[in-house]
């Protein structure tokens, strides 16, 4: 790898100052396997369906998600969510100078009169990672951008699809490929000859508690990370001020 790359696959560059994403900081959070490549791809579709949809653009959603989406939009129907600003509250690049870390905040939306952050997630359920994320976007945000008007928290909206077995109840699915089958509420799943019902959308919005906590474990996770990869940052001249002014906390 080189320097570049390194720069290119683990942060963004504003304003000709190299931050690493939030993201790539909490990566050693994240559980590595085979199926997360056809993850990734399956959840950058419902981020882009979902994000145009609430942009009022007209979106026919990929076969693949929807099933997912018609879901997600049988939810919205039902739920207040508030987007003030559709242009500049989607897809929200957020940066904090000081502490030397970017990311981009989903969705900015007021949800019955509070006013927060909604991370969209396509995993199959809200896990340790995404706490720490959504707090450091939070910082960054009302620090650098939310400065008039401020969020108060941020939320996971969660969308998944899956088919689950008439017989032992078990989940397929295709997001991860045809291998990804999970546990059943019968002991014998795994020798169960499955019969695959119909393809089911699943919505979960949950409100994340125990910002600072969060927050402060998310700087010091960064401070490992940045550990970690200190042959490669100082070989990034434009980040070189945010290692100096963090190594002074
Ligand atoms: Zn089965």
């Amino acid at each position: 790898m080189t320097a570049d790359l390194f720069k290119e696959k683990f942060g963004y560059e504003i304003e000709g100052v190299w931050f690493p994403r939030v993201t790539s900081i909490t990566s050693p959070l994240q559980k590595k396997w085979w199926g997360m490549r056809r993850a990734a791809e399956w959840g950058t579709l419902i981020h882009e369906t979902v994000e145009d949809m609430l942009r009022g653009e007209n979106v026919s959603p990929d076969a693949k998600c929807a099933v997912a989406i018609e879901t997600f939009l049988r939810w919205q129907s039902e739920y207040p969510m508030r987007i003030a600003d559709p242009v500049n509250d989607i897809e929200k690049r957020v940066w904090d100078p000081e502490y030397g870390y970017a990311g981009t905040v989903d969705i900015i939306a007021e949800v019955e009169g509070v006013r927060g952050i909604i991370d969209v997630k396509t995993s199959t359920a809200v896990v340790k990672e995404h706490y720490l994320q959504t707090a450091a976007y939070l910082y960054a945000y009302n620090k650098t951008s939310g400065t008039n008007r401020p969020c108060q928290t941020r939320w996971i909206l969660r969308i998944d699809q899956y088919q689950e077995c008439r017989g032992c109840l078990a989940k397929l699915r295709i997001k991860y490929g045809s291998q990804s089958i999970n546990g059943g509420k019968s002991a014998n799943w795994r020798i169960c000859n499955h019969q695959w019902g119909a393809a089911k959308g699943e919505i979960e919005f949950q409100e994340l508690k125990g910002y600072e906590r969060d927050l402060a474990l998310f700087f010091d996770l960064k401070e490992r990370w940045e550990w970690a990869n200190k042959e490669w940052l100082a070989r990034i001249p434009n980040y070189e001020k945010n290692i100096r002014q963090h190594a002074l906390l």
